[in-house]
């Protein structure tokens, strides 16, 4: 079977051997510089001086970063299933928050959300998906970002790249906390969450709050290659492995250049058989396809073509599929997923089978 869901994602057979090794003990000086090698090399991957790693999904990464940075009142991006978690987290924790709401398939406002900037003075955080998952949306977080810090620079810009660290370029200048966990572009299995912090993030931590997720405990600790819990040390030697193959063997240009180009052939290729591309902004890390049999050709996919595809959540159940495109997706792989679908198609009648979509993958899927 083909995991083609986008998170968790086909785990590598070299990051699937990392992990096999002898459970080490975390206060060793072996662990320190694994952990001291695997954070700086984190840090290189999100262009931010201070990073740490947290044993939990990622969810747990999004409430310690709210729960350390409102300090009077946040603003929250709700496009989708994680931009709604914001406003759960924040409900859970007392936290005065507003958000502004969108279609699944629609991009955040930059003047919206600078209206309500203005607006309410009391805001002093801001919080975003980079790439929503729910619909596979891509946000214009680098702008609006910017239009941020430009009007306020005491604001503090939390921006969850789950599904968009290592699948693409992501400019950190005007982010202070950038999140995202291992099971999805890092290709690890689930269970580890990472945050990277500018100095302002640092600043407004403070002391921190909360226990577990109080993160300027952690930031203290993980400054010195220590964590003040017990680590997911398995997680953290194969994050070391991908950190260097994506970094020092491939190179992250030729990463996110590849992703890029499969992402257009994987768009153009579904569109020529006919299917509809959900959101209007797509964001890389997957396709988003809405149709009325969704339910019907994610069955097809898993039964006869063994492709696990993933499909929607709420009012989307049943009306979208989502494909995946992080990590390193070999092309005959990808292939053979588009092909499928194709067949499906083919399969419930709706358009009958004549290779095109394997042909205009291939066409576009070239790397010069
Ligand atoms: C997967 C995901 C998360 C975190 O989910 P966990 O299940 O807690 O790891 C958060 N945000 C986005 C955009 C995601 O795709």
């Amino acid at each position: 079977m083909i995991l083609a869901t986008p998170g968790p994602v086909e785990v590598p057979f070299f990051v699937q051997k990392a992990t096999l090794g002898e459970t080490i003990h975390h206060r060793t000086p072996e662990f320190k510089k694994i952990l001291e090698e695997t954070l700086s090399l984190f840090k290189k991957l999100v262009n931010l001086d201070d990073a740490v790693f947290l044993a939990s999904s990622g969810s747990g990464a999004m409430e310690a970063a709210m729960i350390n940075v409102v300090k009077k009142k946040a603003l929250c991006v709700n496009a989708g299933k994680f931009g709604e978690r914001w406003g759960k987290i924040a409900s859970a924790w007392g936290l005065e928050f507003t958000q502004l709401c969108y279609e699944w398939n629609t991009p955040a406002n930059v003047d919206d959300i600078m209206a309500t900037i203005k607006s309410q003075s009391d805001i002093d955080s801001f919080f975003i998906q980079i790439s929503e998952s729910a619909g596979g949306l891509r946000h214009d977080v680098e702008e609006i970002a910017r239009q941020i810090k430009q009007y306020n620079p005491e604001i503090i810009v939390v921006a969850d790249g789950i599904t968009a660290v290592g699948v693409e370029y992501i400019d950190t200048t005007n982010i202070d906390i950038l999140i995202t966990g291992s099971q999805k572009a890092l290709m690890l299995p689930p269970g580890l969450a990472m945050l990277g912090f500018s100095q302002q993030a640092i600043k407004r931590i403070g002391d921190g709050r909360g226990f577990y997720f109080n993160l300027a405990t952690e930031i203290k600790k993980q400054r010195e290659f220590t964590t003040a819990f017990t680590p997911a040390t398995t997680l953290i030697i194969a994050l070391k492995e991908v950190l260097h193959k994506l970094i020092d063997e491939i190179g992250l240009d030729t990463l996110y250049h590849k992703t890029a180009i499969r992402h257009e052939a994987l768009l153009k290729s579904l569109e020529a058989i006919g299917l509809q591309i959900y959101p209007t902004a797509p964001a890389k890390s997957m396709a988003t396809i809405y149709h009325e049999d969704a339910q019907k050709i994610r069955n097809i996919m898993k039964e006869k073509y063994q492709v696990n595809i993933a499909g929607g959540q709420d009012h989307l159940k049943g009306k979208i599929f989502r494909i995946n495109n992080m990590g390193l997706i070999e092309d005959h792989k990808m292939l053979w997923i588009v092909n499928s679908i194709e067949k499906t198609l083919d399969d419930l009648g709706v358009r009958e089978y004549d290779a095109t979509a394997s042909k205009i993958f291939s066409q576009i899927n070239k790397i010069d």
